[in-house]
C-alpha cells in the first residue's frame, strides 16, 4: 500500500487501493463491456460463492467484483467470519494481487500481522482468492474464502476454487453477450417498423448480431426466422414456413411444456422479457442448448401482436460450465470423485445416520502396495494406466449407492452403504482384494498390485467425516505392517499408538535437522589375530531430553515415514569418514574395514547406487573395505528388487553381511541367490550357545558358510566362555559387549590405539 501515485483512489470502507495500473483504460473499458456496474447477486452467483465455501471447507466465501469507484461485494455464502474491516482489507489485497492470494495464517503472515494481533486474532486468520479475469487478461473480481482459524488450501481446493472462478466468469461472458444482443435488437426495434419484407427485417436485424433472429405475428401466427437462425440449425435459407411450429417441434420433448409456458408467461405480462433455455433439434438429428429470448411489441392499446426475439447456441457454455463444476468435484486422471466430493457424500450419509431409521454405513481407505515402485520402474505412464485400471476394478465391486473416490496418489476410498455388520464391511474388502489379485495388462507390461485396505464402521451420530476417514486411514497403516494385500479393522486402541508415533516421527524429523544424530562403533575382532578387523557403525539419537534413544524404537518409525532414506545417507557418509581417518592413522594388511546397516526400504530407492559411489568417491575409501549390512527380513520383503540392488551393490565393489542371521525364515534355502559375503550369526544363538539345539545351529551355518565361501561373525558374544566355544568351532570373528559396547568416535580411536600398539591379547588379558 506504500504507492499511492495518484490522488484517485478506491475505497472500500477503511481499506484503501492504489490506483490502477497503466492500462487502466482498457480495464475501465472491460468493466464497461461486461457492464459490471449494473451486475447484481443472482441464484446462479450464490450458488456458487456457496459452492466455494464447501469445496474449500471454509465457513465463509465472498464474491467481489471491481465497480469503477469501488469493490462491491455482490454474493456471499456462510457465516460471517469476522468485521467487514478485516475481510475488505484481503480482498483488497487479493486485488493488488492480480486476484490470488493464499494467506494460511495471518498471525504469521508478514502482511497481515500486525493489524491481525491488534484484533487479538480473534478475525480472520484464513484468506484464499481466486481471480475473475477477463480472457484478454483484466480483473474485473474475486472470488474469496476466509476461515478465522488459520489453515491449508490444499492444492485440489485451490484447484476448484479456480475452477469456480472461471464458471463465474463465462456466466459474466454469457451475460455480456445477451446485453449486447439486447442493445442490437432495440436499436434495431426502431428501423423494423418501416420495412416490410421480413427477410429483409432479419438481414437487418443480423448485421451486427451473430445470432439468429425470429418475428412471430402473433394476429396472423406467422414465424418468421432469419437465415442465421436457420443455419443455426443447420438449415438452408429457404426452408421452413413461417409457423411457430417449425421452432416447437424442434425442442426437445421434455423441454417444450417449459419453453411454451415461458413464452405464455411473458405474454401474459409476468416476466419483463421471455427468456429461456432448451434443447433444439438440428436438421441432422443432434440437440444443441439455445438460449432463447424474445420481447412482445404492445400497439397504442397495450395490445400485444407481435414477438421478437434471438436465439443463441450456448451449447459450449453449457458445457463449459457442466465440465468446470465436473472439475471441482472430480479426479482429473480417473474421473472418480475427488476428495471434496468425498467428504461431502461422507457428511450425506452422518446426516442420514442422524435422521435414525437405522442407517449405518462403513468406510474403507485403500492404498496401493508398491505402487512408487512401479511407477520408478515402468514409468509414470504406466503408473497412470494402473491407476485407472484399478479405479475401474474398485468400481465394479461397488453395489448401487457405494462410492469410490481417489484420494490422491494411490489413495483411494470408499462408502460402503447399509453396513449392518462388520462381517459386510470384511466382505466388500475381501471382494477387493479379489478383483485385484489377477494381473493388469497395461502397454504390454503385466503388472501385480494389491492394496492395503483399513476398514472404519461408523458407531455414532455424532461422529465427524473427517474423524470417520481417518479412522480408516489409520487401519490401513496398520494393515500395511503386516504385508501386502491385508486388511485390518479400526480400533480405538490404535490412536493411542498413532500418536506416540506421529511424536516420534516430528521428533525424528526436528533431530535430522538440528544434527542429534551420532554414530557409535562397535569393533569386530578376528579371533585369529586377535586384532580388529573393522568395525560396526550403529546410530544413536541424542535426544536433548530423553537421552540416548534405542534404535530399536526409532529405526522402525524412521523406515515407515520414509525419513530413513535421509537418516540412512548421513549414516553412511559420517561412517566412511570415519573410516578414512582410521585408515590413515592405523594402517593394517588387509585395511580396516566398516559395517553399515541398510534398512529394507534403502533397497528400494531408486537412486540407492549413485549415492552410495558418491559417497565412496566422496570420502575416498576402497569400496572393498564397506561392508553393507542387510538383514534377511529386508530382502523377504522384496525379493526381486532386493536381489538387483544386491548384485548392483556387489558390483560397486562392496561386500555385503547378512545380519541377524537364522531368527524368522527358513534362510538357508534362498542364500546361494544373492551375493553375500558375511553371514552374521544372530545374537539370539550366541548367548545360549551352551544350548545343544544351539551349538548344532551354529555349528551348521559355520558348516554351510564354509561351503559357500562366506565369512561368519558371531554377534552378541558377552562372555569368554562363548568365545572358547566359538574358537572350538573355527568361527572366525566376533561381536559383542566382552569386547566392547559400541562407543563414539573418539573412545573407539583410543581403544584402537591401545590395541594398536599394544595388541588385543594384554588388553583381553587385563580384562579377564
Ligand atoms: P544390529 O545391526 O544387529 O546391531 C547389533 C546390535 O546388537 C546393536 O544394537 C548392538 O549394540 C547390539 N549388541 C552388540 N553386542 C552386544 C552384546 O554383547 N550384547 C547385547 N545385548 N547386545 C549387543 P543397537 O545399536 O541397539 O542396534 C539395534 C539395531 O538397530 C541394529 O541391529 C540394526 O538393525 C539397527 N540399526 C542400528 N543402526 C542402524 C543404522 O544406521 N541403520 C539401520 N538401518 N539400522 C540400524
Ligand atoms: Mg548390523
Ligand atoms: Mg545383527
Amino acid at each position: 500500500m506504500e504507492q499511492l501515485l495518484s490522488a484517485e483512489l478506491i475505497r472500500v470502507d477503511s481499506a484503501i487501493i492504489p490506483p490502477p495500473p497503466k492500462d487502466d483504460a482498457q480495464r475501465l473499458d472491460a468493466l464497461v463491456r461486461y457492464q459490471i456496474h449494473s451486475l447484481e447477486s443472482d441464484g446462479f452467483l450464490n450458488d456458487f460463492t456457496q459452492l466455494a465455501a464447501e469445496v474449500c471447507g471454509a465457513p465463509a466465501a465472498v464474491l467481489s467484483v471491481t465497480k469503477p469507484d469501488r469493490i462491491e461485494h455482490i454474493s456471499r455464502a456462510g457465516t460471517g467470519v469476522a468485521e467487514t474491516a478485516s475481510e475488505d482489507s484481503f480482498i483488497s489485497r487479493a486485488i493488488l494481487e492480480r486476484g490470488r492470494l493464499v494467506v494460511s495464517d495471518a498471525l504469521t503472515d508478514p502482511s497481515f500481522k500486525r493489524s491481525a494481533s491488534q484484533s487479538g486474532g480473534n478475525g480472520i486468520r484464513f484468506y484464499a482468492g481466486a481471480p475473475l479475469s477477463t480472457p484478454d487478461g483484466f480483473l474485473v473480481g474475486v472470488l474469496s474464502v476466509m476461515d478465522d482459524k488459520p489453515r491449508q488450501l490444499s492444492e485440489a481446493q485451490s484447484r476448484s476454487l479456480g475452477s469456480l472462478a472461471q464458471a463465474i466468469m463465462s456466466r459474466l461472458e454469457l451475460r455480456r453477450k445477451t446485453l449486447e444482443l439486447d442493445q442490437a435488437m432495440s436499436e434495431r426495434e426502431k428501423a423494423f417498423e418501416s420495412l416490410n419484407a421480413s427477410e429483409e427485417r432479419c438481414a437487418m436485424l443480423l448485421r451486427g448480431a451473430s445470432d439468429g433472429l425470429w418475428e412471430w405475428d402473433l394476429e396472423t401466427n406467422e414465424m418468421h426466422f432469419c437465415v442465421g437462425w436457420k443455419a443455426m440449425l443447420g438449415l438452408g435459407a429457404s426452408d421452413l414456413n413461417h409457423t411457430p411450429d417449425e421452432w416447437f417441434k424442434r425442442v426437445h420433448p421434455d423441454d417444450i411444456e417449459r419453453v411454451q409456458s415461458e413464452i405464455m408467461s411473458h405474454l401474459l405480462g409476468l416476466t419483463p422479457q421471455f427468456q429461456s433455455e432448451h434443447r433444439v433439434r438440428r436438421q441432422d438429428g443432434s440437440y444443441r442448448w439455445m438460449l432463447s429470448r424474445g420481447l412482445a411489441v404492445m400497439d397504442s392499446n397495450r395490445h400485444v401482436y407481435r414477438m421478437t426475439g434471438s436465439l443463441t447456441d450456448v451449447t459450449d457454455q453449457k458445457q463449459a460450465e457442466k465440465k468446470l463444476l465436473h472439475n471441482a468435484f472430480h479426479d482429473a486422471l480417473t474421473g472418480l470423485p475427488n476428495r471434496v466430493l468425498f467428504m461431502e457424500r461422507l457428511t450425506h450419509a452422518l446426516t442420514k445416520v442422524k435422521e435414525g431409521a437405522g442407517y449405518t454405513f462403513g468406510v474403507l481407505f485403500l492404498d496401493l502396495d508398491r505402487f512408487k515402485v512401479v511407477n520408478d520402474s515402468l514409468g509414470h505412464q504406466i503408473g497412470d494406466q494402473l491407476l485407472i485400471a484399478t479405479a475401474r476394478r474398485l468400481e465394479s465391486c461397488l453395489r448401487p449407492g457405494d462410492i469410490v473416490a481417489r484420494l490422491g496418489g494411490d489413495e483411494f476410498a470408499i462408502i460402503l452403504e447399509h453396513v449392518k455388520h462388520v462381517t459386510d464391511a470384511v466382505q466388500a474388502a475381501e471382494r477387493i482384494r479379489e478383483r485385484l489379485a489377477s494381473p493388469f495388462n497395461l502397454s504390454g507390461h503385466e503388472v501385480f498390485i494389491s492394496a492395503s485396505i483399513g476398514i472404519a464402521l461408523n458407531q455414532t451420530a455424532s461422529e465427524q467425516p473427517d474423524e470417520l476417514l481417518r479412522n480408516a486411514d489409520t487401519a490401513m497403516y496398520r494393515a500395511k505392517d503386516q504385508g501386502r494385500g491385508c486388511f485390518e479393522l479400526f480400533d480405538k486402541g490404535m490412536h493411542v499408538r498413532n500418536a506416540a508415533l506421529s511424536q516420534l516421527e516430528t521428533g525424528l524429523r526436528r533431530a535430522l535437522a538440528h544434527d542429534e544424530f551420532r554414530v557409535h562403533y562397535q569393533p569386530i575382532i578376528s579371533l585369529e589375530t586377535w586384532r580388529i578387523s573393522g568395525f560396526e557403525a550403529l546410530v544413536r539419537w541424542e535426544h536433548p531430553e530423553h537421552g540416548y534413544v534405542s534404535p530399536l524404537k526409532f529405526i522402525p518409525v524412521a523406515e515407515e515415514t520414509g525419513l530413513i532414506i535421509q537418516l540412512g545417507e548421513w549414516v553412511l557418509r559420517e561412517a566412511c569418514q570415519q573410516l578414512r581417518l582410521w585408515q590413515e592413522q592405523f594402517p593394517s594388511d588387509p585395511p580396516l574395514s566398516m559395517s553399515v546397516n541398510l534398512s529394507g526400504k534403502q533397497l528400494s530407492q531408486p537412486d540407492l547406487i549413485d549415492r552410495i559411489s558418491q559417497i565412496l568417491s566422496e570420502t575416498g575409501i576402497e569400496a572393498s573395505t564397506l561392508k553393507i549390512e542387510i538383514t534377511e527380513s529386508a530382502i523377504i520383503e522384496n525379493i526381486d528388487d532386493a536381489a538387483m540392488t544386491l548384485r548392483r551393490i556387489k558390483a560397486l565393489g562392496i561386500r555385503l553381511s547378512l545380519d541377524d542371521f537364522g531368527t524368522g525364515y527358513s534362510s538357508l534355502s534362498y542364500l546361494h541367490r544373492f551375493p553375500i559375503d558375511t553371514l552374521k550369526i544372530d545374537r539370539s544363538f550366541v548367548s545360549r550357545i551352551n544350548l545343544p539345539k544351539n551349538t548344532e545351529i551354529v555349528k551348521t551355518i559355520l558348516a554351510l558358510a564354509g561351503n559357500l565361501g562366506m565369512d561368519v561373525v558371531a554377534e552378541g558374544v558377552e562372555t569368554r566362555e562363548q568365545i572358547l566355544q566359538l574358537t572350538g568351532m573355527n568361527c572366525e570373528y566376533v561381536q559383542g559387549y566382552l569386547l566392547s559396547k559400541p562407543i563414539d568416535g573418539r573412545a573407539m580411536r583410543e581403544l584402537i590405539s591401545e590395541i594398536y600398539h599394544k595388541g588385543l591379547g594384554q588388553q583381553q588379558a587385563g580384562a579377564a
